[in-house]
């Protein structure tokens, strides 16, 4: 479903990602690990055309992201086309940015009413069947500050859901969270994954990669240093900096 082709992206000469090759196909969870300041924000940003890439290419279900290809000619897209792509691709992130005047339900609903121009009655009844789904059900009424981190951040993946993304991009999206609501958020997660939901999550939660990733990148310093099934990266990683990285969060 995704496939990122030698992507360079650099801020003011310093060279952030210096040629991310990885595939990632339909229904599988890839866990990106990585210290920080290695790009792994940097990578799903570009994944997400928020920022635009210096070389190499992404592509998400066979569409260039941000560019289109005409005749062996590559144009970049116009912001419409842009927000069309990015639609089919969800982002979660550390903060979770909830729109603070609207109750769950509100939040939920909101893109697939203003975007999609869908009935209200049927973005609502979706919108409850997505807040069930995320364990809120109960909650739909309640506004973000009646909330905890962690219910927040199930209403956030419950409105990326909203819009039917082909893939769910997650940036740390247990990090910001009081330890005890971590394993909620997570167990949502692994449901996403056991329903064939495409996912890209970057996080630190090592248990979390072992039990649902099906590949696990371990970035540093702008470069892929080695991938596999979790089995081999965290349990008998090859390469030195990957241990070391491992022997810090475990
Ligand atoms: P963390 O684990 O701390 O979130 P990360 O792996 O997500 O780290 P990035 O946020 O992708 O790392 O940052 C990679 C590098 O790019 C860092 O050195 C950062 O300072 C730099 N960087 C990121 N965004 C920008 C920007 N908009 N302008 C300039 N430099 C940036
Ligand atoms: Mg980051």
């Amino acid at each position: 479903l995704l496939v990122a082709r030698t992507v360079r992206k650099s801020y003011g000469g310093v060279d952030v990602l210096k040629g991310i090759t990885l595939t990632v196909n339909v229904g599988e969870v890839m866990c990106l690990l990585g210290p920080s300041g290695s790009g792994k924000s940097t990578f799903l940003r570009c994944i997400n055309h928020l920022e635009r890439i210096d070389g190499g290419r992404i592509s998400v279900d066979g569409d260039l992201i941000g560019y289109v290809q005409r005749r062996n000619r590559i144009f970049e897209m116009n912001p419409r086309e842009v927000a069309r792509q990015r639609r089919g691709i969800g982002m979660v992130f550390q903060k979770f940015n909830l729109f603070p005047h609207m109750t769950a339900l509100e939040n939920v609903t909101a893109a697939p009413i203003g975007v999609k121009k869908m009935a209200k009655q049927q973005a609502a009844q979706r919108g409850m069947g997505l807040l069930d789904r995320v364990g809120l059900a109960d909650l739909a009424n309640s506004y973000p500050a009646q909330l905890s981190g962690g219910q927040q951040q199930r209403v956030a993946i419950a409105r990326s859901l909203a819009m039917d993304p082909k893939l769910l991009l997650f940036d740390e999206p247990t990090s910001a969270l009081d330890p005890e609501l971590v394993g909620d958020v997570l167990d949502v997660m692994r449901g996403l994954a056991r329903d064939g939901m495409t996912m890209i999550v970057v996080t630190h939660e090592i248990g979390f990669a072992r039990g649902a990733a099906d590949q696990v990148v371990f970035m540093d310093a702008g470069v892929v240093v080695e991938s596999g099934p979790p089995a081999g990266v965290l349990d008998n990683p090859q390469n030195a900096r990957t241990q070391a990285f491992l022997d810090s969060v475990m």
